[in-house]
């Protein structure tokens, strides 16, 4: 089988309200759909998105101009794109707009490989269980009162979820304090809870925030500091009892690499198009287990799913509705509140053709 062809479709996903968050309004997950059509005609999908049409031309030309590294390949020889890639984007780097391009490749490649053998991506790695530990992400936001985050976090537990986040932000914590306390309230105290800072903290106000909720039994404290401290995340995590989760925002298995070496997060939460798809994601997973740290998911629900199946070092999915729109099948949840490991072939996850026409934007 050989590669023949690239296809990419740029699509705009509403998140309707939006969201507001500690940053930003977050108003649309903006993606390209990345096809890998093959003289068999098999075809391997991948995406990779940015939020708030921000760059999203910059992506899109990255995509494009890989072309090349795939175009003639054999799936079952997937490893040489990364090898290729490597070379070839030396001179470029490897943070940023050169690795999300090669994310998109690298996606659609797996879900093309595993298509051919007609397995769903975790079984043709070989998965450690058939269902993966998730916790709800897509709600309990800074903008809503503390009766909506009661009555959303309540919402969350009733459809079957058994894990929840919310977010704090670096003011009045005593307010952040009540919001989190109101949340545990709601759901009890057997669900799982995370907080998220999203890198707005000093060490000092996370260090005060995170001994402040230490009662509340977080699963997780998340990004209290600026994504490239980790010297100042390891003093968060030495001084605190509530484990400190990061990683989403650095780049390959080498950023990964170097947050275990200055042991700066009790879990790390690889992203897969930071880490630049597949095959760097599992890297990252196998140095997770391989420094005793669990290994949770950044965002890409639907493709997270498989890959954090196969890894022992494997932990929670972030579950973040923003892709559901665009796949005809929806993440489901076991008796135990776990995401079920599909057995559809590949991701095991298809784009919708009416929804890729709905959301196009060329
Ligand atoms: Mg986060």
């Amino acid at each position: 089988m050989k590669i023949t062809r690239l296809r990419t479709k740029v699509v705009q996903l509403p998140i309707d309200p939006p969201i507001q968050g500690i940053t930003r309004p977050v108003k649309s997950a903006d993606c390209v759909l990345t096809f890998l059509d093959t003289d068999e005609g098999i075809v391997g999908e991948g995406l990779v998105l940015t939020l708030n049409n921000r760059r999203l031309g910059v992506v899109h030309q990255m995509i494009r101009d890989l072309e090349d590294l795939v175009i003639g390949l054999d799936p079952c020889l997937g490893g040489t794109l990364n090898a290729r890639a490597w070379k070839d984007l030396n001179f470029l780097g490897y943070e940023g707009v050169t690795i999300i391009g090669l994310a998109a490749l690298d996606g659609a490649l797996w879900d093309l490989r595993a298509k051919a053998a007609g397995l769903n991506v975790a079984h043709l790695i070989g998965a450690c269980r058939s269902s993966v530990p998730v916790y709800a992400s897509g709600a309990l936001w800074l903008g809503s009162s503390i009766d909506q985050l009661q009555r959303d976090a309540a919402d969350l537990v009733a459809r079957g979820f058994r894990a929840v986040k919310t977010r704090v932000g670096p003011t009045d914590p005593k307010r952040m304090f009540e919001r989190v306390a109101a949340i545990r309230e709601a759901i009890g105290p057997d669900i799982g809870l995370m907080v998220d800072a999203n890198q707005q903290m000093t060490v000092k106000q996370a260090i005060h925030m995170g001994r402040m909720l230490e009662d509340l039994n977080l699963t997780w404290f998340e990004e209290p500091v600026a994504c490239h401290d980790h010297a100042g995340e390891a003093r968060i995590s030495d001084a605190l009892d509530v484990p400190i989760a990061s990683g989403e925002t650095v780049y390959t298995h080498r950023g990964i690499l170097e947050m275990l070496q200055a042991r700066s997060a009790d879990i790390l939460m690889p992203d897969l198009q930071r880490m630049g798809g597949p095959t760097e994601f599992l890297k990252a997973g196998h140095l997770c287990e391989a420094h005793n740290v669990p290994c949770a998911s950044h965002l890409f629900t639907e493709m997270s799913l498989p890959l954090l199946a196969t890894l022992p070092s494997g932990y929670y999915l972030e579950h973040m509705p923003w892709l559901e729109p665009i796949y005809r099948e929806r993440v489901e949840l076991d008796q135990d509140g776990h995401a079920i490991v599909p057995d559809r072939a590949g991701w095991g996850f298809s784009f919708d053709p009416e929804a890729i026409n709905r959301y196009a934007v060329n």
